[in-house]
């Protein structure tokens, strides 16, 4: 009998804009030799090609055609890039406008049935994944060998954010920022499907006063027991 392949190891970690899970899921799954999986670029991508067809974003039976006849790829080079359609939009889809129209893609049911099957699938590829993004732990891998939900205080959320986006070349402000991920959280909190929300089973971190390596070393201290 031939031997049997090791099942991929899955690590979900999940937790609103701003927390730190991006920064540290690159770093663990380096660590680990596993693959890095950004969620909410595959959602923005999706967004982003609604928004270049001028779909109407309330028209929930469009855009789940849209999502079924689109190609999402993630690869990781130096970075993280995203394709749509073959397409590097790695940068365009962290666009103010991109950010503002995602909701009305996440919120859609046949659109995030598409995106948890291909998170599946590219997750359980090769010896197992670190996945990023709202739902994670509670719908794409409910079984997943280890859950985490970070979360900080709206306050350093907002001045995190606003240095990536500093940083990005985007001008923006504190105040903008934060209200800007206070709505965010009210929308993936409260829409109906896949919402963000700690599951029972997920270890809680509060990333406010810790380094990214801080974080980093207290996922690592579970996995690594
Ligand atoms: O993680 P990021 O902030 O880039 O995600 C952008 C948006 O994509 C989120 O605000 C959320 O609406 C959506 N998203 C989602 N489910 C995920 C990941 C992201 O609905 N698993």
């Amino acid at each position: 009998m031939g031997k049997r392949a090791a099942k991929p190891l899955i690590i979900a970690i999940d937790g609103p804009a701003g927390s730190g899970k991006s920064t540290v899921s690159k770093i663990v799954a380096k660590r680990l030799a596993l693959l890095y999986i950004d969620t909410g670029a595959m959602y923005r991508a999706l967004t982003l090609k609604a928004m270049r067809q001028g779909l109407n974003l309330e028209d929930e039976d469009a855009l789940v055609s849209l999502a079924g006849s689109t190609k999402i790829g993630l690869e990781e080079k130096d970075k993280l890039h995203v394709f749509l359609d073959g397409e590097d939009v790695s940068l365009a889809i962290r666009t103010p406008g991109v950010t503002a129209n995602v909701k009305y893609i996440a919120r859609v049911p046949g659109v995030r049935h598409e995106m948890v099957a291909l998170q599946r699938l590219i997750g359980q590829k090769h010896c197992g994944a670190v996945l990023e993004g709202r739902d994670i732990g509670t719908v794409v891998f409910p079984n997943a060998d280890y859950k985490f939900y970070l979360d900080a205080s709206p306050e350093v959320r907002a001045k995190r954010r606003c240095k990536e986006l500093i940083e990005s070349g985007q001008k923006v402000s504190e105040i903008s920022v934060k209200e800007d991920i206070l709505t965010r959280d009210d929308s993936d909190m409260k829409r109906n499907v896949g919402a963000l929300k700690k599951c029972d089973d997920a270890i809680f971190i509060d990333t406010t006063g810790l380094s990214i390596d801080g974080v980093t070393e207290k996922i690592l201290s579970y996995i690594c027991a």
